[in-house]
């Protein structure tokens, strides 16, 4: 159907005033208006099953924030250089959730401002300037953290446009990448070993290493069994830090583990978070050692004006408050194993179903051509994308070929929720496209 003269009209409102880069997900995006759980809802009452927003980790529209967020602005928003209760409690809960020694949290508004504070915090740490990322990584939009995101699918000129002082490393991908299947792990490691090696012989030194610790935006793949262990190893013996962006992999997520690192069984020396620790409000955070932390003294103070605030202190400790109390980390574990089993299953009747990749309610379903070639179906996944739109499911494709459908929907998605979202994939699947 052609959509309402007003939707239209605000289509083009938003193209003619809301700058060129930032892309839409839809050619033509339903009007929503409405949240509520993992629903959205638009202008006519239509409902979407939210099977992408990795954001709302409690849900859309959930009472709970609403009230806590309203009270706290009626009563104090201020800045960190004063005293108040949540900046300290929230410090102390966030402290709490990360491991022994990662103790000293930095409050910020976004990934991408986590991420920055987290590159200057390793430069400033070791004194040196290289750091060591993957490829097919996206790490934020801001000037450091955009340097050492190579995702092509987020920015074709990528590859050719990284600063000098950033080397990434092949892909890690077991599936597609150039060593395949869960035995990759020394040929993985054989290809960082020249790029540490290159970087040894300029003699400038390494300052760290920054990875997401399952690689989220290749399609939620685990890095291969050992990988960080021993890229960690040789990146300290080189006196860098190692980074662990837990933006989107992090809080739960993954169901059986509330941190990405934890399912490579290392630790981190900086966390970066975002996301869903606000449920949407803006909200950042880096949480290392007190070490670490000092050494940005150097230069001079560190200070962010809403960073930190009574608000976004409050938001934070209700989403941990309602993570618990709702079991979400345990939803995601248990709806997320069904929704893969039911994945899964789809290998066997449609050849394009490549690979269920994750775990958790962190999940990317791979279509390919050829199953031997592994060619990526990059202008199928587009079109089932588009049709899951029309029967109600928002899905979009990630990875460097855009042939990876990323599931990675609110932690409250129900069992019906996920059976209706594959219903409806495997309803495209069979009239095809
Ligand atoms: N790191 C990762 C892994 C991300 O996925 C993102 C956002 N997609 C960021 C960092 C940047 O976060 P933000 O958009 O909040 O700046």
């Amino acid at each position: 159907d052609a959509p309402k003269p007003e939707t239209a009209a605000l289509l083009e409102l938003r193209q003619a005033h809301f700058a060129s880069p930032q892309k839409n997900y839809y050619e033509r995006p339903p009007q929503i208006e409405r949240g509520w759980k993992e629903h959205l809802f638009d202008i006519e009452g239509r409902a979407y099953l939210d099977m992408v927003n990795n954001v709302t980790i409690l849900g859309h529209g959930h009472p709970r924030m609403a009230e806590a967020i309203g009270q706290q602005w009626l009563m104090l928003n201020t800045n960190s250089r004063f005293h108040y209760a949540a900046v300290a409690e929230f410090s102390e809960s966030l402290a709490s959730l990360a491991p022994d020694g990662l103790d000293a949290v930095f409050l910020v508004n976004s990934g991408s401002e986590a991420n920055d504070l987290a590159l200057r915090l390793a430069w400033a740490h070791s004194g040196k300037r290289n750091m060591l990322c993957l490829l097919e990584g996206y790490h934020g939009w801001s000037v450091a953290s955009d340097a050492v995101s190579t995702s092509i699918a987020d920015n074709p000129q990528a590859l050719t446009t990284r600063p000098d002082w950033v080397h990434a490393v092949v892909s890690p991908n077991t599936y597609r990448g150039q060593f395949r299947g869960p035995e990759s792990t020394a040929d993985y490691l054989g290809s960082v070993m020249p790029v540490l090696e290159a970087i040894d012989a300029k003699g400038e030194g390494l300052a760290g290493f920054i990875a997401e610790s399952v690689y989220g935006n290749a399609g939620g793949i685990p890095l291969p069994e050992g990988y960080l262990t021993e890229v960690y190893r040789q990146v300290r013996e080189r006196g860098g830090l190692c980074i662990a962006d837990e933006v989107q992999v992090g809080y739960g997520r993954l169901g059986h583990y509330f941190w990405g690192f934890e399912q490579q069984g290392v630790v981190p020396d900086i966390i970066t978070i975002a996301k869903g620790m606000g449920n949407g409000h803006p909200l950042g955070a880096v949480i290392t050692t007190k070490e670490i932390a000092a050494s940005l003294e150097k230069e001079g103070y560190f200070f962010s004006s809403a960073g930190g605030s009574p608000v976004s202190c409050v938001a934070g400790m209700t989403v941990l408050d309602v993570l618990a109390e709702e079991r979400l980390q345990d939803n995601a574990r248990e709806v997320g194993d069904h929704l893969k089993a039911r994945l899964a299953a789809l290998i066997d009747s449609y050849p394009m179903v490549g690979a269920v990749h994750g775990m958790g309610l962190y999940l990317g379903l791979e279509f390919v051509r050829d199953r031997v070639t592994l060619e990526p179906a990059t202008g199928e996944t587009t079109s089932i994308c588009d049709r899951l739109l029309e029967l109600g499911v928002i899905m979009q494709p990630t990875g460097d070929h855009l042939n990876v459908l990323k599931i990675k929907p609110p932690l409250c998605l129900s069992e019906q929720s996920a059976d209706f979202f594959v219903d409806m994939l495997e309803k495209v699947l069979r009239e095809g496209w």
